[in-house]
């Protein structure tokens, strides 16, 4: 890229994206950020500093992970419920460490994990491999992605249902030591959205957006109410038990699955070892 470029294409709807400013990222590199004029995505520049971000996929300065996977269960419940498919299976894409699977496991949602760049350290042996599911998460990963409308195209070919988690941008854009989730201290957040970038989203694949204005946003087919939704997300957040006893834990099932797994290997074990 030209370093004194002015415009390039928005990564999300391919129209003309301006230069707005420059911003430090990770202390040493300086980087350029461009907003479409059409859907009013914010981008940086092509990200060639994301080796360096990513020496660690989970950030220390992530202090908020626990709680925020709490809620994020319990969000994923009420949603579940609200599409009617409390039974459902979920692919929870870009799930770190495996704590958002486990969580809703312990719920009794069948959930799985998949991440390109992470370890599976709390959700070992329920990872997802190919197949349909009812519905797929990505909390706080679309300002991560390079390229968010490919992304969104594949998350769409398991569910026709996508949940996720982002921060949206302010109607006046803040500048870049104005607003946190620019992130420049870790250099991961690459890609910022406005409602209007979503339902562009939406639009390229013929989904349906609700979005609670802020930070999480659902794709999907259905006439989902935007007040239920959020009324029953209100509701479950404080009481999960309400959606919760209708489905049966698998902190036990899960548990006699890796017991029944160890018994296995050691029969198998014995029988290679009987002659
Ligand atoms: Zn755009």
């Amino acid at each position: 890229m030209n370093p004194n470029q002015t415009i390039c294409l928005c990564r999300v709807c391919g129209s003309d994206a301006n230069y707005i400013f420059d911003g430090e990222v990770l202390g040493k590199y300086v980087v350029k950020y461009y907003e479409c004029n059409e859907c009013g995505y914010i981008q940086t520049e092509e990200p060639y500093w994301l080796e360096h971000a990513y020496r660690q996929s989970i950030t220390p300065s992530d202090t908020g992970i626990m709680l925020r996977n709490q809620y994020n269960a319990r969000l994923v419940l009420a949603t579940l419920y609200i599409l009617n498919n409390l039974d459902g299976s979920i692919v929870d894409y870009a799930g770190g460490y495996g704590i958002l699977v486990r969580l809703l496991r312990d719920y009794g949602v069948d959930a799985l994990w998949s991440d390109r760049y992470s370890k599976n350290l709390l959700a070992s042996g329920f990872e997802y491999a190919s197949g349909p599911a009812h519905l797929v998460t990505a909390f706080e990963a679309f300002e991560h992605f390079i390229e968010p409308s490919q992304e969104l195209k594949s998350l769409l070919k398991i569910s026709p249902n996508v949940l996720l988690s982002t921060e949206l941008v302010a109607n006046q854009t803040p500048a870049h030591d104005a607003w946190w989730y620019y992130g420049s201290e870790h250099g991961q957040h690459i890609g910022f959205f406005r409602t209007k970038t979503l339902e562009k989203m939406a639009a390229q694949n013929g989904k349906k957006l609700i979005t609670d204005g802020r930070s999480y946003h659902l794709f999907t087919d259905q006439d989902v109410d935007l007040w239920k939704w959020r009324v029953t997300r209100k509701l479950v957040s404080f009481m999960p038990g309400l959606i919760s006893r209708r489905l049966k834990s698998k902190v036990w099932s899960d548990h006699l699955h890796f017991s029944e797994k160890d018994v296995r290997t050691k029969m198998d074990a014995n029988d290679d070892t009987s002659f």
